[in-house]
């Protein structure tokens, strides 16, 4: 399996330079050169196995020769050992044919934990063999920098560095990032928004000289292996409600649009899905753009969901490449115009796009008022960012196809919101009740590339 890069012309690459790159030279996105499609009997297969075994099954294709059978599923097994429940992804019925996968169950109880662990097992095995030492640095809304802390902290071959905006992260996001105490662990908070850290990294990405310097390596989810990892929970989830002989919707709270994509790969691959639906908060670029009114960036406004306040969606540009028969330089384009403040999109990629994907926001009130009603019908607490699904899903589900919103987060991540919405305070799991009485270690930086390449050369010396 080859991977190509969304601008046409960064080297291509095995799956493990893929994952050990993150950003091509190019500026693009590695993408795998061909889909592999599983048959109708193999996804049936998938019915009553372990997580871990259908994960190596829709995995497997896409890693070529990187690791043998045995290493991988050793991989697997390791990644997910330190969930918090025996069926890593669970499901509960909210509604008639609304069910709600519950995607928190990890060490830092976010979705991205699912990626991030089994990123760090691959990390760990593809470098220890070559005896490479990687830096690795990461922007963040929250979440990512939590999970990839979590998941290379203490790790022999790599340093770790998260960018996060200053203040504009939760509380228990904030100390997931300064609380460990390994010193291959670096939180640095920048004075900016999300979308700054994001443009930050790209410019380390883009400095040759910094980035073959230092080794570095991306983590968010730019790198292709993020998102092979999601595309298990679509195949978990749909085949326990019928998949292969029926077809199965998912409404997904969407930030870079890294999750939706695998539930873009995972139709690919032949799982029947019927509708993808991309749920926004307030900071809706992204359902402005399937609407057709083009991509064009404003500014950003802190929500209640911040995990999704975003107005440069990283992943889209993987969609729009498909969206334009994979031409790199049509993307190229597209993204230069992007760095000018915004894009319209071809009507013949738009009509792609459609056909793909679905799209609504939620606005704060109607997130919390989510919130306060899931709670009074189900006794579910939801995070914000899963209320934003599932507002969105309810709008727009076909009572007659079986509906799946991913819940992206624990409620306990997010607690302001959850209380002001239900007047409950939800608690942390007991594994880490001790996260506020742990002493935290951070760095405040410039919003400035200088600085923080002065800040990483020094740190790593
Ligand atoms: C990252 C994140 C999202 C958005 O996911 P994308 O893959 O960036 O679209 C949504 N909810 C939560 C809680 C997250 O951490």
């Amino acid at each position: 399996m080859r991977y190509i890069s969304t601008r046409g012309t960064a080297p291509v690459l095995s799956f493990e330079e893929a994952m050990l790159t993150g950003l091509a030279r190019d500026g693009g996105l590695y993408v795998p050169e061909t889909i592999p499609t599983l048959s109708r009997d193999e996804i049936a297969g998938m019915a009553g196995q372990s997580y871990e075994e259908v994960a190596f099954t829709v995995m497997r294709p896409f890693i070529g020769d990187t690791f043998t059978d045995d290493e991988f599923r050793d991989l697997i097994t390791k990644a997910y050992a330190c969930f918090g429940h025996s069926a890593r992804a669970p499901m509960v019925q909210l509604a008639p044919n609304h069910f709600l996968l519950e995607l928190f169950h990890g060490p830092t109880l976010a979705f991205k934990d699912f990626a991030m662990q089994l990123i760090g097992q691959m990390f760990q095995k593809a470098l220890g063999r070559k005896g490479d030492r990687v830096t690795i640095v990461g922007a963040t809304s929250g979440d990512t920098g939590s999970a990839a802390i979590e998941a290379f902290r203490g790790l022999d071959n790599v340093d770790v560095f998260i960018l996060y905006p200053h203040g504009r992260v939760s509380e228990v996001q904030r100390r997931q990032m300064t609380t460990p105490s390994e010193s291959n662990v670096h939180a640095l908070a920048v004075d900016g928004d999300f979308d700054d850290c994001q443009a930050r990294l790209k410019d380390m990405f883009n400095d040759f000289e910094f980035r073959d310097g230092v080794k570095l390596a991306g983590v968010n989810s730019i790198n292709w292996g993020r998102v092979l990892a999601q595309v298990v929970y679509y195949f978990t989830a749909a085949v326990s409600l019928g998949a292969p002989d029926r077809e199965v919707s998912f409404t997904v709270p969407t930030g870079n649009f890294g999750d939706i994509f695998a539930g873009y790969i995972a139709k690919r691959m032949g799982l029947p899905i019927a509708d993808l639906v991309v749920a926004t908060n307030q900071n809706d670029i992204l359902d402005r753009c399937l609407k057709g009114q083009g991509y064009h960036k404003g500014e950003v406004h802190a929500s209640i969901s911040p995990s999704m306040d975003i107005q440069v969606s990283s992943n889209f540009e993987r969609a729009l490449f498909d969206a334009y028969e994979r031409d790199g330089n049509a993307v190229a384009q597209l993204m230069a115009e992007l760095g000018q403040g915004g894009f319209d999109v071809s009507q013949g990629a738009m009509q792609a796009l459609q056909d793909l994907y679905r799209s609504g926001r939620a606005s704060e009130a109607e997130t919390t008022e989510t919130i306060a009603q899931l709670h009074t019908t189900t006794g579910e607490l939801l995070c914000p960012h899963s209320a934003v699904g599932v507002k969105v899903a309810e709008d727009q589900r076909d009572p007659c196809v079986p509906m799946v919103t991913l819940a992206t987060a624990h409620p306990a991540k997010f607690p302001d919101a959850v209380e002001n919405a239900t007047g409950i305070r939800p608690g942390l799991p007991s594994r880490m009740a001790d996260l506020f009485d742990r002493p935290e270690r951070v760095t405040r930086v410039a919003n400035d590339l200088e600085a923080l390449k002065t800040h990483i050369r020094k740190a790593l010396a």
